[in-house]
């Protein structure tokens, strides 16, 4: 479903991106780590071009994402993607946050939107919520109505960055639970996460990222347990 091939990218003379590749399957769920400033929020911005690459390129399916000819807006329904800061509008419902891009980017009708975005609210368990602005929403609350507005559209893939660094500790087990039923049910998810219990459970591989340069590939046990590299070793020792 997505390959990434020997992607390069720098912002003037610091290479932030170094010959990275991977691939995924269809409802595999990665998990990057890496140290801050390793490229990881870089790596995600590729994928759905919110930036480009240098070289190499990045397939989702037979799209190649990286061609300039590419529609970024038709990429964006396919390539979903959850933030740190839940980037909702303040001024609009819970339910209008989702309604908002089913009208204008699907350009599904006035009904069929509600209905679509009450069903995703409920699927994210705030069936309840739905009439509430941000502000009366816990961040927890806040951050699983990002996911429900991007499961809304339909993506083939889900990329998610850091999407519970900004919660109060009491809060991230209420929204990595969301992921985890999401994994679950076969959605196919490359999240940018250092929540141990999520990638342990829930990661088909992870890819650590040091430098730019992804040091170790694996699945969890393999990386936890038997790292290959120190750095893996000190950094995931660090974590827990
Ligand atoms: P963090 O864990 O802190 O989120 P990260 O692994 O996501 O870090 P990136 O945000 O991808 O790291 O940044 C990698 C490097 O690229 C950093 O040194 C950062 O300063 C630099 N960088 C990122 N975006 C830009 C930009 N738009 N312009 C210039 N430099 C940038
Ligand atoms: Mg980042």
């Amino acid at each position: 479903l997505l390959r990434v091939e020997n992607v390069d990218k720098s912002y003037g003379d610091e290479e932030v991106l170094n010959g990275v590749s991977f691939e995924m399957d269809r409802g595999d769920v990665d998990v990057l780590m890496g140290p801050s400033g390793s490229g990881k929020s870089t790596m995600l911005r590729c994928i759905n071009r919110l930036t480009d690459v240098d070289s190499g390129h990045i397939w989702l399916d037979d799209t190649d994402v990286t061609a300039p000819e590419t529609d970024v807006n038709e990429l964006r329904q396919e390539v979903g993607m959850v933030f740190q800061d839940f980037n909702l509008f303040a001024h609009l419902t819970a339910l209008e946050n989702i309604t908002l891009g089913l009208k204008r980017v699907r350009g599904m009708g006035k009904a069929e939107a509600r209905d679509a975005a009450a069903d995703h609210l409920d699927q994210v368990g705030l069936a309840a919520q739905a009439d509430s602005y941000p502000a009366e929403l816990s961040g927890g609350q806040q951050q699983r109505v990002g996911i429900a507005r991007a499961l809304a559209m339909e993506p083939k893939l889900l990329l998610f960055d850091e999407p519970t660094s900004a919660l109060d500790p009491e809060l991230v087990g209420e929204v990595v639970d969301v992921m985890a039923d999401l994994a679950a049910g076969g959605m196919t998810m490359l999240v940018v996460s250092h929540e141990m219990g999520f990638a342990r459970s829930a990661a088909d591989d992870i890819h650590f990222l040091d430098n730019g340069r992804i040091v170790e590939s694996g699945p969890p046990e393999q990386l936890f347990e038997r790292p290959a590299h120190d750095r893996t070793e000190t950094f995931l020792t660090g974590l827990q």
